[in-house]
């Protein structure tokens, strides 16, 4: 069975690809905690090659990465590639961006996801980038989700990304439209 690294050190991030990839049946695992990619592209899509192509070179597997973040238009795209530096924690992010918005009339924004499957020898094989355009609501609300999801709004569905269901924000989501995106060339590619 093909094995594939994904390039994070985070448990919920494998898990979250484990079920967008599921039907391809690969085993996917975690990046080595001794090998840290330092983000230092000025995109997304920058920054999934980049952690993609060192993890896949370093461990001679296969190897996806995502990247995320939400761009506000009012902000000049901040905060962007720095949402997760944006503040220590969800909620001084969340507070952070409420403030910088405190006089703004325009609260229109885009959460955006890039994933790059690389080869063992770092070539980069696929990669795509999805959004989901949205609002900036003007307070906290719903309990679902994490990171930004109690502020990020989406008015095609009436609700903030926290008041979704887990299978609404994964159908909606920018990171659900970019494996969508995928899956088609990801189910044509033959991982030894
Ligand atoms: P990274 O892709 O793990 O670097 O995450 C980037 C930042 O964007 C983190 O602060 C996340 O909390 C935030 N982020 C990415 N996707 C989402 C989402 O679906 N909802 C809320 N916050 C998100």
């Amino acid at each position: 069975m093909a094995t594939v690294v994904v390039a994070t050190g985070n448990p919920g991030k494998l898990k979250e690809m484990n079920t967008y990839l599921a039907e391809l049946g690969w085993t996917l695992v975690l990046k080595p905690d001794a090998l840290d990619v330092e983000e230092t592209g000025t995109t997304f899509l920058e920054n999934a090659r980049l952690k993609a192509s060192v993890v896949a070179k370093a461990t001679g597997q296969w190897a996806i990465a995502d990247d995320s973040g939400l761009s506000v238009d009012a902000l000049d795209g901040a905060p962007g590639i720095y949402s997760a530096r944006y503040g220590n924690t969800d909620a001084d992010r969340i507070a952070r961006l409420l403030n910088a918005l405190e006089k703004a009339p325009d609260r229109t924004a885009s959460f955006a996801c890039a994933i790059a499957l690389a080869r063992p020898d770092g070539t980069i094989a696929l990669e795509t980038e999805g959004y989901c355009p949205g609002e900036i609501a003007p307070a906290p609300k719903g309990s679902g989700g994490f990171g930004y999801d109690p502020i990020f709004y989406v008015p095609s569905a009436g609700k903030t990304f926290a008041e979704m269901t887990a299978e609404e924000k994964e159908r909606l989501s920018h990171r659900g439209v970019a494996f969508a995106q995928l899956m088609p060339a990801l189910r044509a590619i033959a991982i030894a």
